[in-house]
């Protein structure tokens, strides 16, 4: 039977070659990279080579890579890790972030700062202009994402970076869905602190990294043996680190053949979706990732989608929780302004590198099936 994984924003599988790469640092290379024994050399070997790779692909040094345990973790140690000590007491964020972001400024805002959450437009873009307006003698960190998790929408970053490089301000990026998949340059790029996650680039999970700019203050948020420079101590996650260096090397490697096959793939999904009479794309037509597509069915009958597709063994995201163990729609959709119904007859299906062609037509097929079965034309439009 068919299987089509098209949720690759939610999670990847680990690549073989990331797996072969790990595999050693289980068994017979299982030191702790702080023993002084030829263990922990090998330990330390490896992970100082997996600094090197990482940094490699952003166009960092290698000492502006600390390790962390993911996504969520770089987004807090970027975030709180900024404002702790610091005198100033205003953030300009966005109101589409990633929850790593958005509880972050929440639980400092119960602390006494001041956050201000940016609306983005109905494509879900940030007006850098609403960014620059919001600027106060009080503003420290600004933290816009480099492209939405859930619509796919690509932020204009150099330019907001380039504001906060101008104010003195520290910019902050969660670059999850985008490393391995857009490039990142940080010799480049005007940005002081950038979040990756390993798993979404066919990593292990439970890995990641936050590129902190030398100079770039920052308080750590685990205290104890002095690892990452004293910014994240406990001893390192050697096989996930190797795995993740050698995962984002992959994705920048095979960055260029594998955008433009998922862009191919990813317009013919949208083109075969929108065919469905009472659909609608989400997100910003040309500025959004290679392997988002993501649609409302603002006619369908409340069916869920999902399910119907899981039945079919199509593996895909509603991005917005509607069921039973909801938390409320989803507050990306908020904001570029559907309604909380809207919001449940919404679908996400993000692509990967395990996807072909014959997969696209697979799904395109069953969502015309299953909408046109539980689709009501509006009579009198
Ligand atoms: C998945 C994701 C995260 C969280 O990363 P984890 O490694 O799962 O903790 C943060 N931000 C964005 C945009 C994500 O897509």
């Amino acid at each position: 039977m068919k299987r089509v994984y098209m949720d690759h924003a939610s999670t990847t599988p680990v690549d073989p070659f990331v797996l072969e790469a790990m595999l050693p640092y289980f068994s017979e290379k299982f030191g702790n990279a702080s023993s002084m024994h030829s263990f922990g050399v090998d330990a330390r070997r490896a992970l100082d080579e997996s600094r090197i790779r990482a940094s490699a692909a952003i166009n960092s040094n290698p000492d502006e890579i600390v390790f962390t345990s993911g996504g969520t973790e770089s987004d807090n140690l970027a975030i709180k890790g900024t404002a702790y000590g610091n005198k100033k007491r205003h953030i300009i964020t966005d109101r589409i972030e990633h929850k790593a972001v958005l509880n972050p400024c929440r639980f400092l805002e119960e602390k006494g700062f001041k956050v201000t959450y940016l609306p983005v437009d109905r494509y879900g873009l940030v007006d850098i202009t609403e960014v620059e307006k919001s600027i106060t003698k009080d503003t420290f960190l600004i933290s816009v994402m480099h492209a939405n998790n859930e619509i796919g929408t690509i932020q204009p970053i150099e330019e907001i970076g380039e504001i906060a490089a101008d104010k003195g301000i520290i910019f902050h990026t969660d670059a999850v869905q985008t490393a391995g998949k857009l490039p990142l340059n940080m010799k480049k790029m005007n940005v002081d602190l950038l979040s990756i996650s390993s798993h979404k680039l066919y990593g292990p999970k439970g890995v990641g990294a936050l590129y902190v700019r030398e100079g770039a203050r920052l308080e750590p948020l685990i205290h104890g043996g002095g690892h990452e420079k004293n910014l994240r101590s406990g001893t390192e996650n050697i096989p996930g680190i190797v795995g993740f260096s050698h995962a984002l090397e992959l994705s920048v490697k095979k960055m260029s053949e594998d955008s433009e096959r998922l862009t191919r793939l990813r317009d013919r999904l949208i083109k075969g979706v929108l065919e469905v009479d009472c659909c609608r794309l989400n997100g910003h037509p040309k500025k959004r990732l290679q392997n988002n597509a993501h649609f409302t069915f603002p006619n369908m009958k409340q069916i869920d989608l999902v399910s119907e597709l899981s039945r079919k063994n199509i593996y895909a995201s509603a991005a917005s929780a509607c069921s039973a163990h909801s938390t409320g729609a989803s507050h990306v959709l908020s904001a570029i302004g559907l309604t909380a119904e809207e919001a449940c007859k919404s679908l996400r299906l993000t692509l990967g590198r395990i996807n072909n062609e014959e997969d696209i037509e697979y799904v395109i097929e069953k969502i015309q099936y299953l909408t046109k079965n539980g689709c009501q034309i509006t009579e009198n439009i």
